[in-house]
């Protein structure tokens, strides 16, 4: 898994994404949209509505009653025989799994795919200690031997076809595949069946935590999740604390949402429920079972008002399938595991402005990315806000954006109220741009406005708004 270097540029980033990233990226979202397009369809959009209003409310009870519902969660996971760990960030996560690693002298680790150990960069801490990690959801263990993270939160190698599949087997396996997905998917298993049986602690996360019975469930289409939580001897689950949901009957709410929005699905192939280890006389099944509760951040989202809604997220991905954005420029030009509008969200209060706040800029604020949650996240309006944290500061941190751009946004926000201070700068600007106009375009500009004009021309400033509306009334 390829980490997060940080400060994260974007708009780098942006500059060396592979030409036919695009392509590929807009193939695989334009089949996800589809399918839920469908699903949507057939539920009618009003029954849709209504569950997306029940999913919303459901998750911002839960995490405005956060403090209670952990603490139910971690007294029935205790109850039905688990362990429950607290971390409070992601040195301590990884802290607490190295050391259960090393307690059980552990030398191979199995995962299923789990964004909040690629949040923590749990791989990398295993393997700085000689623990070997083997990714088993199909997509990770082909990213895994690109040496890269997840592309998308979902289909984590959703960016590559059967043919390039087939030669990386080719290469990195020694195996002779053939660009079919079938085929493939059988090579895979083969090399990951012995892994499963050989492996001493099975690692996955978990889409939601129960907090009546303390049960973990994951939502997945592939096998995996289930050998990796049963076979070794030890099962740890990694869960963001924003996981949490009160009772089954909210789980319904949200497992209908989740893979409608996802992959077009009304169901996914597995959905499984882990309540603490097997019971005594169990034949098989780990010998037990750990639940890390991870924090790393999300606290402090939840105190401010503006942001919190930002933990109603249930990772379906829809929002990364409509981004604008997200289709031209792939999931690895976010320099964070989770990409798209949830990963700009995450990454810039989790990481903080200094080191992701280029991030909220990377949105054209269409608002596709609101309609189209299924938990009715106000996603445009969170990235305002983070926005204004960067250039401003708020409670939470300090302003990130450099003095000079902040005290011009200040002079130009004191020229926009002043009428005479904006007539005169409307003039002053007509003059000043006349060295760099050719025709009616502005076509290079110094700093900083050459970001804009790297990529396109400007048109020149013709008039101030005042004479344009006179000459304007006075032609009708
Ligand atoms: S923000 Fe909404 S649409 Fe995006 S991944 Fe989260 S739940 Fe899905």
């Amino acid at each position: 898994m390829s980490q997060a270097t940080l400060p994260i540029d974007f708009r780098t980033n942006a500059q060396h994404v592979p030409p036919k990233m695009p392509a590929s990226v807009q193939k695989a979202t334009a089949k996800f949209l589809g399918n839920r397009a469908a699903l949507v369809e057939a539920l009618g959009n009003e029954l849709w509505q209504t569950l997306r209003q029940a999913a919303h409310d459901v998750r911002l009870h839960a995490i405005t009653n956060l403090d209670q519902y952990l603490e139910q969660a971690e007294r029935a996971v205790t109850k039905a025989g688990g362990h429950v760990h607290w971390a409070r960030d992601a040195a301590e996560a990884n802290r607490i799994v190295l050391e259960m690693a090393r307690h059980h002298q552990v030398r191979k680790v199995v995962k299923s795919k789990s964004m909040a150990t690629e949040e923590i960069g749990l791989n990398h801490a295993l393997e700085a200690e000689g623990i070997q990690v083997i990714e088993t959801d199909l997509g990770e263990y082909i990213v895994q031997l690109l040496g890269m993270g997840p592309a998308h939160i979902v289909v984590p190698a959703f960016h590559l076809s059967k043919e390039e599949i087939a030669a990386l087997f080719r290469e990195k396996l020694g195996v002779d595949a053939p660009a079919e997905a079938e085929k493939l998917t059988q090579v895979a298993r083969m090399k990951l069946r012995q892994e499963f049986l050989t492996a001493g602690l099975g690692i996955s996360g978990g889409n939601f935590l129960i907090a009546e019975t303390g049960t973990i469930v994951t939502v997945t289409n592939e096998g995996n999740g289930r050998m990796c939580t049963t076979v070794p001897p030890v099962h740890v689950a990694i869960v963001g604390i924003d996981k949490i949901v009160p009772d089954w009957e909210s789980l319904t709410v949200l497992l209908k949402v989740l893979a409608r929005s996802a992959t077009g699905q009304k169901i996914t192939c597995y959905t499984q429920f882990i309540s603490g280890p097997p019971r005594a006389d169990a034949e098989t099944g780990p010998k037990e079972s750990h639940l890390v509760l991870l924090d790393n951040g999300r606290s402090r989202i939840l105190q401010t008002p503006e942001t919190r809604e930002t933990l109603l997220c249930i990772r379906c991905g829809a929002c990364l399938n409509i981004c604008p954005v997200f289709n031209n420029v792939g999931g690895y030009t976010y320099g964070y595991p989770i990409s798209g509008p949830t990963g700009v969200l995450f990454a810039s209060q989790i990481l903080g402005v200094k080191a992701a706040g280029g991030l909220p800029f990377a949105s054209t604020l269409c608002g596709a990315c609101n309609d189209i949650c299924p938990v009715k996240i106000p996603i445009t309006e969170i990235l305002l806000h983070l926005r204004h944290r960067v250039a401003e500061g708020d409670e939470q941190e300090k302003a990130a954006a450099p003095s000079l751009m902040r005290t011009g946004a200040q002079v130009g926000s004191v020229a926009l109220r002043t009428p005479w201070l904006y007539r005169l700068g409307s003039s002053l600007l007509k003059w000043a741009q006349a060295p760099l106009k050719r025709d009616d375009w502005l076509a290079k500009l110094p700093p900083p406005l050459s970001r804009w004009t790297m990529a396109r021309p400007l048109p020149a400033f013709a008039a101030d708004f005042r004479s344009w509306w006179r000459t304007r009334s006075h032609k009708r």
